[in-house]
């Protein structure tokens, strides 16, 4: 990818929004708003996790067209534009991971591009609607997704209504800012720091500790091996938050069909793969000589 950089629209709202974020200096912090704050974070996560990654992007499990649509709209509450646009960009990362079209290559591109340059830039404001020819045959993530800036200034108003100015920063802004932080890492910090199982042709990492901060979406590897798990943590002890849910909303039938690893990408034999690449990753790299060294 040629990265010609033009600041969007959408990226100087992005921009904004962690200054207004600033204002805490003056407004500070109560327990309510620190409450409204987790509270605005959890829920929208999971609308990105449970909604757009899980069930846009990569329909691993099914639901009805009312669900569907409280998953775009809660998704789409977090300010990461449509469930449509969100979708197909991601399915094209999964189809080109870090090669030469992967929009957002951390091994390519570095960390600043894959995590917010490419967020930024004016390059990727549409979409191709083909990618996505499945969601868009319903009329009203057609509309959600144009009008995306609907559920965000829906979230923004409530917040100020039920706290005032502080809520609305903290409920809003600042979880928003969050959200939008976590959800990047995975495409960037998720693609150079962790641990491989599988081999799968890309750099995509498993990270225990991005698998807490983003309701189970850490297990990056795995995903990249299997993209159509519902689940992401592959063992029990992989915690993955965001199943958890999914799981507990199948109890009450408002999801079903959650679709699992196959029994053999759980044996030792099929993890051995991707964990000799990686060992044989790192040896070519420690063997390489230190370019400043090999000059002398
Ligand atoms: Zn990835
Ligand atoms: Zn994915």
């Amino acid at each position: 990818m040629t990265n010609q950089f033009k600041l969007s629209a959408s990226g100087l709202l992005f921009i904004a929004v962690h200054f207004v974020c600033l204002s805490v200096i003056w407004l500070g912090i109560t327990w309510q708003a620190a409450a409204l704050c987790a509270g605005m974070f959890l829920v929208r996560k999971f609308g990105i996790t449970g909604g757009y990654h899980r069930y846009f992007s990569h329909r691993s499990y099914k639901t009805s067209r009312f669900f569907q649509f409280v998953l775009a709209f809660i998704g789409g509450a977090s300010a990461q534009k449509g469930a449509l646009w969100w979708a197909a960009h991601h399915r094209h990362h999964h189809k080109h991971s870090d090669t030469e079209e992967d929009l957002h290559s951390a091994k390519l591109e570095g960390f600043y591009w894959s995590h917010v340059g490419w967020v930024l830039s004016n390059e990727y404001d549409e979409y191709e609607s083909k990618a996505v020819q499945d969601l868009t045959k319903y009329p009203e993530l057609v509309f959600i997704d144009k009008y995306h800036w609907i559920p965000p200034v829906t979230v923004a108003v409530g917040c100020y209504l039920v706290g005032g100015w502080i809520g609305l920063v903290w409920g809003f802004f600042v979880s928003t800012v969050i959200l939008y932080h976590t959800t990047f890492a995975i495409n960037s910090l998720c693609h150079m720091f962790g641990n491989r199982r599988y081999e799968t042709g890309e750099h995509s990492k498993n990270s225990l500790w991005l698998a807490f901060l983003t309701l189970g979406e850490g297990w990056h590897n795995n995903h990249h091996h299997y993209p159509i798990s519902c689940r992401q943590g592959f063992f029990w002890y992989e915690v993955d938050i965001t199943y958890y849910v999914l799981k507990t909303l199948s109890f009450f039938h408002i999801v079903w069909d959650l679709k699992a690893p196959p029994a053999r990408l759980l044996k030792r034999e099929a993890m051995i793969a991707g964990q000799a690449e990686a060992a044989q990753a790192e040896a070519a790299t420690a063997s390489e000589p230190e370019p400043a060294l090999a000059s002398r």
